[in-house]
């Protein structure tokens, strides 16, 4: 056995004791530590000759790195939509990194880390308030869960035409409607070979909002003369967290043939508030939902799952069955969860999610969203009565879009959120929205208190007097 990893086998404690310290440092110390850095890496030392062992390769990144690193896990990092991690995930993850199972198969394989993976589905399942006949699996996050629901939309579109896309290829035009897709089924399109340009777009709702108007949708239903079509919905736009109405989608199941995929990424999380509960009303009937768990379920990356009903199995064997392995068997006799998504080898990914969610449970996720839900709108209002800024939309669940006020300010957006960028105190992200330029800020991590929207309404009126 090498040097280094004789010595370490012998004092793992000693190694994995001062991780286990940096690790409590940095998340006790988080709320401190800068949520940007303009800080950039040096030069990278290249491939060790010898190798430094763990605890010298330890010291060079507290040395190198480790500083730079900033708290986007922290309560004030509202960039994109970045969840934290609670300490069971933490636990999880960790344990999923040591007992390092391949999960793959319920049977015959001699592991049951897919048994884990498919006990969390439930309590995923239960939490969301979903029936029981979704088949689900973990991703790396729902830009690949909105992939793997969209290719068996695919195969489900070709079925319908009577032909075996995954063998064969795509041969027709395929319909996608939608109104406002998150970047990644765009990406997803792509990647499927069904073209981010064939989508056709359905108008918003009027009235600031981003949400599909419905009788639009059914014209364009019409226009389509019977063919079958693959309709991707919103559970929660990014820019203003809109919800297309879902009970009105599954009532147009009852006329018209359609693959409905919904993306729940973070806002199918407004069904732990019974106050928000009712913008999911519907979605059980979708054939197939994306929900990611590292943005508002607050588990480490990377993490994400999709549902697809248990009555497109075959569809989704068909479509990502590893069939050149003999070895694996029929998989639709066989149970293994390479057959059904892009993965072939695959991380516990469970684990940290079965923890956080035995750990909390229901009351504790309600408690986490609430939370968010509530720091969002004191945010929210401090927008509204702050006569430098404006909302570019009215707050609806966890993110406030809005900009400086007055239109000769929109040159000034970008140097404005620069400056606040660069106090480390907060996080935000630029977007566009109805052609002006804008600020996105995000609420989902479990963290973030009412200490927090002091600290950052503090440095955002004295950025503001800045620019
Ligand atoms: C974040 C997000 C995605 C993409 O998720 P990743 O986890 O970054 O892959 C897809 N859809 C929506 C609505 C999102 O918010």
């Amino acid at each position: 056995m090498y040097h280094h990893l004789q010595k370490e086998l012998n004092e793992l404690d000693t190694l994995l004791d001062k991780v286990r310290k940096q690790g409590v440092h940095y998340l006790k110390n988080l709320r401190q530590r800068p949520a940007s850095t303009t800080h950039q890496v040096g030069d990278a030392p290249g491939l060790n000759e010898e190798g430094l062992g763990a605890e010298g390769t330890l010291e060079l990144f507290n040395q190198r790195l480790e500083p730079l690193m900033v708290s986007s896990s922290g309560p004030r990092y509202l960039g994109f939509v970045i969840g934290g991690s609670t300490p069971a995930s933490i636990a999880g993850d960790w344990l999923a990194s040591i007992y390092d199972q391949n999960t793959q198969t319920v049977e015959g394989q001699g592991d049951i880390s897919a048994v884990i993976e498919l006990e969390t589905i439930k309590l995923l399942l239960d939490l969301f308030e979903l029936p029981p006949d979704f088949f689900g699996g973990f991703v790396t996050g729902a830009t690949m869960s909105n992939f793997t629901c969209l290719a068996v939309a695919r195969q489900w579109y070709g079925r319908e035409l009577g032909k075996d896309y995954a063998k064969d290829g795509i041969r027709d035009d395929v319909h996608i409607l939608t109104t406002t897709p998150h970047s990644s089924s765009v990406k997803s399109l792509a990647m499927l070979g069904l073209g981010s340009r064939n989508i056709t777009k359905v108008n918003t709702l009027k009235g600031n909002r981003e949400a599909m108007d419905i009788d639009e949708l059914e014209n364009k239903i019409e226009e389509l003369q019977g063919s079958p079509f693959i309709l991707i919905s919103s559970a929660g736009t990014v820019n203003t967290v809109d919800f297309d109405d879902f009970k009105a989608i599954a009532k147009l199941r009852q006329k018209h043939r359609f693959w409905w995929h919904i993306d729940a990424a973070f806002g199918g999380f407004a069904i732990c508030s019974p106050a928000y509960k009712h913008l999911m009303d519907g979605w059980e009937q979708a054939d197939s939902i994306t929900v990611d768990c590292h943005k508002w379920l607050n588990v480490p990356y990377e993490s994400a799952f999709f549902l697809v009903r248990e009555e497109h199995k075959l569809l989704q064997a068909e479509t990502f069955q590893n069939s050149n392995a003999p070895y694996l068997g029929d998989p639709m006799e066989n149970f293994n969860y390479l057959n059904f998504l892009p993965e072939n080898s695959r991380r516990l990914k469970a684990l940290p999610v079965w923890f956080s969610l035995t750990a909390y449970g229901k009351k504790g996720y309600r408690d986490i969203v609430e939370n968010a839900i509530e720091m969002t709108q004191l945010f929210g209002n401090f927008i509204e009565q702050n006569p430098y800024f404006e909302l570019l939309a009215p707050v609806r669940l966890n993110t406030v879009c809005f900009t400086l006020a007055g239109a000769e300010n929109q040159d000034k957006v970008n140097a404005f959120l620069t400056a606040l960028n660069d106090t480390g105190k907060v996080f935000m992200t630029p977007t566009v929205y109805n052609s002006k330029k804008g600020v996105r800020a995000a609420f989902v991590n479990w963290m973030t208190d009412t200490r927090d929207i002091d600290i950052i309404t503090k440095e955002m009126n004295l950025v503001i007097k800045k620019v």
